[in-house]
């Protein structure tokens, strides 16, 4: 009895430590628990956007695709009618082209915003009050400023709004991120460069070392900027806004003359495009002066010397090395309540960008905690010709060529650093750059994070602090190549 009294209590101390160390265990245990259904269900929900941001872009681009083949049909029509000598039909034919610049796109944000909806991404009434506002602001191209926005086609503005307008009420889900808005300034500025909200928040004197070493000892206060640059006098209101095809139309004798009615008479039988008479295309039609849709792209290759554009030339196949129309899509969702938003580990499955570019966390995802994934997609062709497949654009005039649709890299889309569905973004550099530019600090807005950067930046003991840290450290500074860091800021212009 004695002894295994003792026993018992000699054991009860053990027993106590072994409860303490189980619930201390049961307690970390939880915690993992905790985390790694979090963990899941970031990483699901990223899937999930990831589905239906690819299938949103993919989605626009075909239909950008479909429509440069109608508007191509369309050229081989009017050659045609023009081959029987009868204009007026060549004229209304370039009337229904300058409709089909707006209303493809437009059937293509509609079709991304239904694959986006199949594949569970839910409206976002930010996206969707930003698209009706700007429903909204287009009646005025036409109410305030029809010389500086004039009309491709009668009554085009009110139509193009009313389009805007139906596909709003059925709610947003994927922002069309490469919206190219006919008032955007050319992006060339400091305050424009997401990059210097970047190094300034992240003390990046190296930023400042490699792109403007001047700046931290020259900078005075708000006054310093330059003017913020203004919209293009002339914008290209010859496409739409959003998904725009890169087209305009060109009044001339046919680009090409006698090669091009070659490929156009190939092209006509097997497009099926057989009116009665004639059956094929003159080649006097070569020569008549007339108005036809042509493309203004330009090359892959151009641009890769510039601004470590992120595909080589080489990769590029020549009759492929085209860049011109194609879709950029931006889905966020947020994550459920339990989610720890500002969950340092958790940060990198929070925002990729889309495959082949640099992963990169945007500021306004960390901010608020959402998943965000932005795809870009692209409509593919090319034309056969006798010597070989060439680029679509080889004759200058749009020909039936688009026979596929492909991601690429969001990096090498059109627009891609602007991002305007970014709307964080976007209401910095339309709102507040405008009352900062007036009245420095005041003109801030404290609950935006760029706001917050420039109000650090106007700290003087702030520059300073970079300056002494370049005057030891700068042989510290390697330029990084590629990535651009997010939305980049670097590359812009095409
Ligand atoms: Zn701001």
């Amino acid at each position: 009895m004695h002894k295994i009294e003792r026993q018992a209590l000699s054991a009860a101390p053990t027993a106590g430590q072994t409860m303490i160390f189980m619930i201390m265990a049961l307690l970390v245990l939880a915690v993992v628990i905790v985390w790694i259904s979090d963990v899941h269900t970031v990483l699901h929900l990223k899937a999930r956007t990831q589905n239906a941001g690819d299938a949103a872009a993919l989605a626009a681009a075909r239909w950008q695709g479909i429509t440069l083949n109608l508007i191509g049909d369309l050229n081989i029509l009017q050659a045609l009618a023009l081959s029987r000598g009868d204009a007026a039909a060549a004229d209304q034919i370039k009337n229904v082209q300058a409709r089909l610049c707006f209303v493809g796109p437009l059937v293509g944000l509609l079709a991304s915003q239904q694959a986006a909806k199949n594949n569970r991404a839910y409206v976002n009434p930010d996206y969707t009050a930003n698209l009706a506002a700007h429903a909204d602001l287009v009646q005025s191209y036409y109410a305030v400023d029809a010389i500086r926005f004039p009309e491709p086609y009668d009554n085009a503005w009110r139509e193009y709004s009313g389009m805007l307008f139906t596909i709003a009420e059925q709610g947003l889900a994927a922002g069309p991120d490469n919206t190219w808005y006919y008032t955007d300034s050319i992006n060339n500025h400091w305050l424009l460069s997401r990059n210097f909200y970047e190094a300034v928040a992240s003390l990046d004197w190296c930023w400042f070392y490699w792109n403007d070493a001047a700046i931290l000892q020259s900078y005075t206060d708000y006054q310093y900027w330059p003017d913020l640059p203004s919209a293009p006098p002339e914008p290209n209101t010859y496409n739409s806004e959003v998904f725009g095809l890169g087209l305009r139309p060109f009044t001339t004798v046919l680009p090409g003359g006698a090669g091009t009615v070659a490929h156009m008479n190939v092209l006509r039988s097997e497009r099926g495009l057989r009116p009665d008479s004639p059956e094929t295309i003159s080649n006097e039609v070569a020569g008549i002066t007339n108005t036809w849709y042509g493309y203004v792209w330009t090359s892959w290759s151009a641009l890769a010397p510039a601004n470590d554009f992120p595909i080589l030339p080489l990769q590029v196949k020549p009759e492929y090395d085209y860049t011109g129309a194609d879709t950029v899509i931006r889905v966020e969702a947020q994550p459920d309540s339990r989610m720890p938003t500002t969950f340092p580990a958790l940060q990198p499955f929070l925002s990729r960008s889309s495959p082949g570019a640099a992963a990169h966390l945007t500021q306004s995802s960390a901010i608020s905690g959402a998943v965000t994934w932005t795809a870009a997609g692209k409509a593919f062709g090319y034309l056969a010709t006798d010597g070989g497949p060439v680029r679509p654009d080889a004759y200058v005039v749009v020909l039936p060529a688009f026979h596929d649709v492909r991601l690429i890299p969001v990096d090498t889309a059109t627009g891609s650093n602007l991002g305007a569905y970014d709307l964080v973004w976007r209401r910095h550099i339309q709102d507040h750059l405008t009352t900062y530019e007036q009245s420095g600090q005041a003109g801030l807005d404290a609950d935006c994070w760029y706001c917050q950067q420039l109000q650090t930046w106007e700290d003087p003991a702030f520059r300073q602090q970079g300056i002494d840290w370049l005057i030891d450290n700068s042989n510290a500074c390697y330029r990084v190549r590629g990535g651009g860091g997010p939305g980049g800021g670097t590359r812009r212009g095409h």
